[in-house]
C-alpha cells in the first residue's frame, strides 16, 4: 500500500472491527531485529502494519542515504512470512508533497549522543513518526533498544503531544558472534565484519568490569573504546548516559546507566549500547 489517505482509511477500518493495531515503523532491509519486533507486535495485537520508508529527512548531505541498503522484494516476502497484515510503503513525494513546511523537534533529548554527530537527525525522526502516527492513528507501537535515545525521544514526543499510542521497546537483536543487527551490516566486507565485532567486545569488556563491581565512568569508558582503538576503528562517541535524560555522566556510574557508542568502521557507521546494571552483558 502506497498512498496515504488509503493507507489512514485501511487502519481506521481495522479499529472499528474492534482490532488492537501494532505497528513497526522501519526503513527496510529487513532482518531479524527488525522479525523480532514484528513477531512482538504479532503476539500482542489482532492486526499488524509495518512500514517501509526510507526517510530522507533523518540523514544530512554528508550521510549515506544513497547507500541505504535496498531490499524491497525481500522485504515483502519476510512481511508475509512473519504474517504481517498490512505493509504501507510511501513515496517520499507522498509525504513531503510540494509546500510541506512542518517539523517535529523534540528539544532535550534529541541534543547529545546520536544527535550531537547527527544534526537534524531526530527532527527528521520525529516529523516522520509523528506523521505516520497521525495515519496509522491509536496503536502499539514497537521500537528497537538498539537506537535507545530514538526509543526515548519517541516516547516522549507520544507523552508531549498526547498521542494515542502505547510504545514497546525491544531488546537489541544481536548475530551469533554479538554484533548487533542492523541493515548497514550488509555492507560491511569480510574485514569490516570481523574488526566493527569490536563494538560488543567493548560493550562487554565494560560490561564485565560493571558487573564485577567497576563504576569509575572514566575506567567504563576505556575499556569499551579500548578494542575499537585496537581496530583503528574511528570513533564518534563512546559514553555514560542517564539512561532516562541522556546526559553524559562522569565521576562514578549510577546503579543503571546507559553505555552507548557510534563508530565508522569503513564508510559503515554503526551504533550499539547497553543498560549497565540492567541488560544481560551481550
Ligand atoms: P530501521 O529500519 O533501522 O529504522 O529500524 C526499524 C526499527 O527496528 C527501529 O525501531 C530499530 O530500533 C529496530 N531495530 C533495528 N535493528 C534492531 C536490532 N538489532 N535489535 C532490535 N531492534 C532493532
Amino acid at each position: 500500500m502506497t498512498d496515504p489517505q488509503v493507507f489512514q482509511r485501511v487502519c481506521q477500518e481495522a479499529r472499528a472491527r474492534a482490532v488492537s493495531v501494532g505497528f513497526v515503523p522501519t526503513m527496510g532491509a529487513l532482518h531479524q531485529g527488525h522479525g523480532a519486533l514484528i513477531t512482538a507486535a504479532r503476539a500482542h495485537c489482532d492486526w499488524t502494519v509495518v512500514s517501509v520508508f526510507l526517510n530522507p529527512l533523518q540523514f544530512s548531505q554528508q550521510e549515506d542515504f544513497d547507500r541505504y541498503p535496498l531490499a524491497f522484494t525481500e522485504d515483502l516476502g519476510q512481511c508475509r512470512s512473519l504474517g504481517v497484515d498490512c505493509v504501507f510503503a510511501p513515496s517520499a513525494e507522498s509525504l513531503y508533497p510540494h509546500g510541506f513546511q512542518t517539523f517535529v523537534e523534540v528539544r532535550e533529548l534529541s541534543q547529545p549522543l546520536e544527535g550531537a554527530h547527527r544534526p537534524g537527525h531526530f527532527r527528521g525522526v520525529s516529523t516522520i513518526v509523528a506523521k505516520l502516527l497521525c495515519l496509522v492513528g491509536p496503536c502499539h507501537l514497537w521500537v528497537g533498544r538498539k537506537d535507545y535515545q530514538q526509543w526515548k525521544v519517541i516516547e516522549r514526543l507520544a507523552k508531549d503531544l498526547h498521542l494515542p499510542v502505547d510504545v514497546h521497546a525491544h531488546p537489541v537483536v544481536r548475530d551469533a558472534s554479538g554484533l548487533a543487527l542492523s541493515s548497514r551490516n550488509a555492507r560491511l566486507s569480510t574485514e569490516e565484519y570481523a574488526r566493527a565485532l569490536s563494538l560488543v567486545r567493548g560493550l562487554r569488556e565494560a560490561g564485565a568490569a560493571y558487573g564485577q563491581g567497576e563504576r569509575r565512568v572514566s575506567s567504563l569508558i576505556a575499556l569499551a573504546a579500548d578494542p575499537l582503538a585496537a581496530n583503528s576503528i574511528n570513533i564518534d562517541y563512546v559514553g555514560v548516559f542517564d539512561p532516562e535524560n541522556m546526559t553524559a555522566l562522569s565521576g562514578t556510574a549510577p546503579e543503571r546507566a546507559l553505555l552507548a557508542l557510534a563508530a565508522h568502521v569503513g564508510d559503515t557507521r554503526l551504533i550499539d549500547n547497553m543498560v549497565l546494571g540492567e541488560d544481560p552483558v551481550p
